[in-house]
């Protein structure tokens, strides 16, 4: 076996007589078909994948290049011939038209060069069509005269499951079409990324096993031998193709065209579809939802691109596997898989100790990534993650990458087990469980690393939104114990910070301005600040919304507090707690001491958005969405974060997400910024 070594650097070809390289050749192809085979087998069959796509795509590419240049080592039984693979668990069912996968591209040069190939046979540009390729399991559906009569997965093309009855529980699906056409279309089964997330929560506490993604938890939730499972899962279907039966259905010329007659027809089909004259425009859509993608509610990786003339396609047909006339962009992996070097421990401002998973750096999403979150000790139990394993990492959007699973492998077993440890890693107190939380706490609220935390987040962007205050100062002006609370950054002269390593006057008057402006800020920002348990920035706008002085709030009683829209008991008492702490009352005191007592900002202009909820989307062009926020309020209105039927208005900006889906979806009335100034005006 030769591992990872790649032959094409040992300089072969097929004219070489060597047959010491030619052995080395047979058996890195067999080496790779066992490989694929497996992972194949794995992925579709026991959905459980042990290598990342990523991994997977460049070992499939590696074959396909070493077969191309040594087409005598080509075998049928190569998975370059073929897709998929079908399990025993439903019945089989022979498709009556083929399914096939597609070829992948990674960058804009393969696509560029897919391009030209297709054109050179035409001698001019063709124009495509781009989809968004969504990432789920393709499904043939067969309609008679219009009604929904059979379902098949794709299998491995030839052959699939056929799962109707599961797949009439999905509401996307149609079970009567609007006209009586008889056709097969395919499409991509998902679960909405909102969805996965709740089931495996749900799975996580009643202890059971979670789903790696949303493809995953898609394919296990339509793949069920009872189809009242598969109703309760949230699952859903966008129509990427047809096959039209009816001869007056014939004059359909164009996949674009196609695509229009199935929405008509009652298909669902994703909006984002977009006609273009050539490959410019191809790469332009690929640019613009490589980083978009991230603000819709359903997992992709990567765009679909296929030629719009049918009578094309048809002439230029297929290879054993993929269709000559479309090819896959894929966007760079959001899975990878890694070597897991060392379990680092963070004590943070609440005192909950979270592991953090120290990394081999590996490329994912676009960037270096070393660290990765671990969630907390029971995930690292109920994934057996030992240090030294392989894991598979994971990024979607911002989120911080997170650990997913441990990959198989043979060293895994002699790995010791990880110990969960029961002092605090940084000043060494006992650990405890808090009732009702999972993790573990450090039990001394004095402990350097907690306080740290805590001013780190004092100092935080949406809490006192400090300037030139990060980790590494506070660090320093703790060790050096010229702070030990938030309140001590107040009594900091030009002098004291002008005493640290590195800090000039110039750096150390930035500083002590932005500390001293930061005396100023309104009361939501001081009350996210305080980090009270369960009051978040959101919970901090509704308190400013009611009360308009931080002396208001600390008299209120709990069921004041719980008659407020958006705060239940447990809120209400974690506040009324909080201010009734001696410790906190200290601080509150001192805070004023030093000239920190805010006021609430939102100063009431108007009723005229009495009882109207808006939810904010996209960008906006004269204003932050916070802004737009604090004008709602300052009208009487409110804000929320999820659309729901309960939304009044979306005031959507630009590069608007599923927020907006979600809205047209439900009727919800949809403000563009201008709209919404001329109601305030
Ligand atoms: P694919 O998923 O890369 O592409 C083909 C599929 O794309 C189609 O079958 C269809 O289901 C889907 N699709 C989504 N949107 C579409 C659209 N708008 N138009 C047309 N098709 C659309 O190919 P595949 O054969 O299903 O799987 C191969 C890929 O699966 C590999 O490239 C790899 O990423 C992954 N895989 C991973 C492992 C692993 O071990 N990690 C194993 C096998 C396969």
């Amino acid at each position: 076996m030769l591992g990872q070594m790649n032959l094409f650097d040992m300089g072969a070809s097929d004219n070489s007589d060597s047959s010491d390289l030619k052995d080395d050749i047979k058996s890195r192809i067999e080496y790779l078909k066992e490989q694929i085979n497996k992972s194949n087998y794995l992925y579709y069959v026991e959905e459980n994948p042990y290598l990342s796509d990523f991994e997977y795509d460049k070992l499939f590419a590696e074959l396909k290049e070493l077969e191309e240049k040594y087409p005598n080592l080509k075998t049928l039984d190569s998975p370059t011939q073929r897709v998929g693979s079908v399990s025993e668990k439903f019945f089989s069912h022979t498709h009556k038209y083929r399914l096939y996968s597609l070829d992948n591209t990674y960058n804009a040069e393969e696509l560029t060069k897919w391009y030209e190939r297709v054109c050179k046979e035409y001698n001019r540009e063709l124009e495509l069509v781009c989809e968004l390729k969504i990432d789920g399991l393709a499904i043939a559906l067969t309609y008679d005269k219009g009604l929904f009569t059979l379902g098949v997965t794709r299998g491995d093309g030839i052959t699939g499951e056929e799962i109707t009855q599961n797949l009439k529980t999905i509401k996307a699906i149609p079970l009567k079409l609007f006209e009586p056409k008889t056709l097969e279309v395919r499409g991509e089964i998902y679960m909405p990324k909102s969805s996965f997330e709740k089931l495996n929560e749900e799975a996580l506490s009643l202890g059971e096993k979670v789903f790696a993604n949303p493809r995953n938890a898609a394919s296990g939730s339509l793949r069920q031998l009872d189809s009242t499972i598969t109703a309760k899962r949230d699952l859903s279907m966008f129509t990427y193709t047809g096959i039209f039966e009816d001869s007056e259905d014939s004059n359909i010329k164009t996949h674009y065209d196609g695509m229009q007659y199935l929405k008509k027809l009652g298909f669902k089909v994703n909006p984002n579809i977009r006609l273009v004259k050539n490959i410019q425009g191809a790469i332009e859509y690929c640019n613009e939802w490589a980083t978009k993608r991230f603000d819709l509610d359903y997992a992709t990786d990567g765009v679909v691109i296929k030629v719009n003339d049918i009578a094309i396609q048809k002439d230029l047909g297929y290879t054993a596997r993929a269709p000559k006339w479309a090819t896959a962009f894929k966007f760079p992996p959001e899975e990878v898989s890694t070597k897991l070097l060392e379990i680092e421990l963070n004590t943070g401002k609440t005192g909950i100790v979270t592991p953090v998973a120290v990394l081999e750096p590996v490329q994912l999403a676009g960037s270096v990534v070393s660290r990765a979150s671990l969630h907390n000790f029971d995930e690292i139990k109920r994934l057996d993650i030992r240090i030294g394993d392989t894991v598979l990492v994971k990024k979607a959007a911002e989120i911080i990458p997170k650990v997913v699973k441990v990959m198989d492998s043979e060293i895994h077993n002699s790995l010791p087990e990880y110990k969960i440890p029961n002092t605090c890693p940084a000043c060494g107190a006992p650990l405890v469980e808090k009732e009702g939380e999972v993790g573990l706490y450090c039990t001394n609220s004095g402990c350097s690393q907690l306080m740290c935390a805590k001013i780190e987040y004092w100092v935080s962007k949406e809490a006192m939104d400090i300037d030139f205050v990060g980790p590494s100062l506070i660090q320093q002006l703790y060790d050096k114990k010229f702070i030990s609370n938030p309140v001590d950054l107040y009594r900091l002269t030009q002098e004291d910070l002008m005493k640290l390593d590195l800090i000039k006057e110039k750096s150390a008057s930035n500083i002590y301005n932005s500390i001293q402006k930061s005396k100023t800020r309104p009361l939501n920002r001081l009350l996210t600040a305080l980090g009270i348990r369960h009051v978040g920035k959101e919970t901090a706008d509704i308190l400013s919304g009611e009360f308009t002085s931080l002396d208001e709030l600390m008299q209120a009683q709990i069921e004041r507090l719980s008659n407020i829209e958006g705060i239940g008991e447990i809120i209400a008492k974690s506040i009324y707690d909080y201010f009734h702490d001696e410790n906190n009352l200290q601080l509150l005191a001192d805070l004023k001491s030093v000239g920190i007592d805010p006021v609430s900002e939102s100063i009431q202009k108007s009723d005229k958005l009495a009882g109207k909820t808006f939810v904010l989307t996209g960008t906006l062009k004269n204003m932050t969405r916070d802004e737009a926020s604090s004008i709602i309020k300052s009208h009487g209105g409110k804000t929320s974060s999820s659309v729901s039927k309960k939304t009044s208005y979306v005031l959507a900006g630009e590069n608007a997400g599923s927020k907006l889906d979600k809205a047209k979806d439900l009727g919800v009335i949809i403000l563009t910024e201008n709209d919404f100034l001329e109601m305030i005006r």
